[in-house]
């Protein structure tokens, strides 16, 4: 049913930065005009900060960390304020939801499970910081060694725009309960839920400067985020490629990274498998967030004696899968903008060229605006796996299957991309199970069962071009925390 969302967005308004807890534009009064992929009409306005407002925000940070409370505060005291944050997320969900929608797309009840995730990161965090202890290491004689998680200082987390208000809250946990201070850059393609959960965060009572929110493109705010001096750290999530460079901006002052970049997922059915509960999960990896997913299950390998049988029942939902505006909640929304477009539908031209079969194809509602950002779904059957759409992440609702013969056949195929993030496997035998999952090179491997509803909990990250470090879990506390050793000479 189509909802509508304009009396929740409280109004179309200009956002701000936030700098050492006030509300700015930027120094040069520029914005960047905020687009609906679902209409392609304009509703809002953001700062396109520079290096100058990248600046300010990182002496706010500076100044929060090196003479402010927040390091020093006890790890309970700063989770309060991080489950307080997590509150007000809650308090304004339906809010949250629908902004988060209007400005990526997203059908509206992926915006409320982005808000859910998102409180949950804040609960999840808020709860963790004061678990975290080091260790008393056996040393010489006469000395007692012993070790402590510290921050790193000041942390820049800069964010892709397909689920902001997750991977925000993933940043901001981890990297507030170590006792750091941030600045974070959201992608100017989605800012606006990133700018209103830092005036949450003001309303919560975090101490000035400790989260700073600054918006602009990649190549000035973001370029200049990553090189600055004062940042003692990087996380980053995005494109391999815009990893590279920020990679070389932070090694120009030697500082550690996280990359969480691209991903080409596998999905290994074996003959075995319970297809009927395979099918709606595997068409669901792809078909979230219209594909624009990192760990979107783009690859679907299928046993040879059941791949025919796999092939038509997906084609058969490939069918009637709908893509249409984010409030009329269909199957998947609009992609983010007019670029994504294109470069979806070139991959998908260029595969048909090459002769690759379409076995399954949905549609665009006929409601939706001619000028949304939409494309329709495909389904790419016996595809050669080195076939360009086998091998490179398209980031859009187009799934490739493949046919294989062995188990080793299935785990060479899995581990044929540059890529690992995420991998799944469909059987029912348990020593198949621990085998496979132990030779395919993903950072997370889900076994009858992918993706799993965010997973706060579990950590996330990749092997090879998807990244290194990793996020979510305890695990996210290590990366934003360096180790000290004190040793104590007693003799
Ligand atoms: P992107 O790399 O274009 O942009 C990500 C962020 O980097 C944005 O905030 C952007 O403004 C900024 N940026 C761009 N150029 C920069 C530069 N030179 N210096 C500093 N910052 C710069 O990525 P995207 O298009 O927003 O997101 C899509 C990509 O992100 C996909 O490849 C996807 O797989 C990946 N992704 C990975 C994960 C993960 O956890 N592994 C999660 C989500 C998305």
């Amino acid at each position: 049913m189509v909802q509508n969302l304009s009396k929740v967005v409280a109004q179309d308004k200009n956002f701000l930065n936030i700098i050492n807890g006030r509300r700015v534009p930027a120094l040069s009064q520029e914005t960047i005009t905020v687009l609906c992929p679902s209409d392609g009409l304009a509703f809002a306005t953001i700062p396109a900060g520079n290096a100058d407002d990248v600046d300010r925000a990182v002496g706010a940070a500076r100044e929060a960390f090196d003479h402010g409370p927040w390091s020093r505060m006890p790890a309970v005291d700063r989770g309060r304020l991080l489950t307080r944050l997590g509150q007000l997320i809650e308090q304004h969900g339906d809010e949250l939801a629908a902004l988060e929608s209007r400005d990526t797309g997203k059908p509206i009840r992926q915006g409320r499970a982005d808000v859910v995730a998102a409180m949950r990161y804040y609960e999840f965090y808020g709860g963790a910081g004061d678990k975290i202890h080091g260790d008393t290491i056996p040393f010489l004689d006469g000395y007692t060694a012993l070790t402590l998680r510290e921050p790193h200082g000041v942390v820049a987390g800069i964010i892709p725009w397909n689920y902001p208000m997750q991977i925000m809250a993933r940043v901001v946990g981890a990297a507030l309960a170590m006792g750091n201070t941030l600045v974070i850059k959201p992608a100017e393609d989605a800012s606006l839920s990133t700018i209103r959960i830092g005036e949450l965060a003001m309303e919560a009572g975090f101490p000035d400067g400790v989260l700073n929110v600054i918006t602009g493109y990649g190549r000035e705010a973001g370029a200049a985020l990553s090189s600055h001096p004062d940042i003692d750290y990087v996380t980053f999530t995005g494109s391999p490629a815009t990893g590279t460079a920020i990679q070389q901006a932070a090694a120009t002052n030697n500082r550690g990274v996280t990359m969480e970049l691209g991903g080409k997922s596998p999905q290994i059915v074996f003959a075995d498998a319970d297809i009927e509960k395979a099918l709606p999960v595997l068409v669901n990896a792809i078909i979230q967030n219209g594909g624009q997913t990192c760990s979107a299950g783009s690859r679907i390998l299928i046993e040879r004696p059941i791949y025919e049988e796999v092939a038509a029942a997906l084609g058969e939902r490939f069918d009637k899968l709908v893509a249409g505006p984010h409030d009329a909640d269909l199957d998947l929304g609009a992609m983010i903008n007019p670029a994504q477009k294109r470069r979806v539908e070139n991959y998908v031209a260029a595969a048909a060229e090459t002769g690759i079969d379409v076995v399954g194809r949905g549609s665009i509602d006929i409601n939706a605006p001619v000028a949304g950002f939409y494309v329709a779904p495909v389904l790419f059957g016996a595809v050669d796996p080195s076939a360009i759409i086998a091998q490179e992440e398209v980031f859009g609702p187009v799934l490739s299957l493949f046919a294989f013969d062995s188990e080793l056949d299935a785990i060479r195929l899995a581990n044929s991309t540059e890529y690992g993030l995420v991998a799944g496997l469909w059987t029912k035998d348990g020593a198949r199970q621990h085998r496979v999952a132990k030779r395919v090179r993903a950072g997370q491997v889900f076994v009858n069962a992918y993706g799993a509803g965010g997973g706060i909990e579990l950590p996330f990250g990749g092997f090879k071009k998807s990244g290194h470090g990793r996020e979510k879990g305890f695990e996210a506390l290590y990366d934003m925390s360096a180790t000290k050793t004190i040793i104590f000479r007693h003799d």
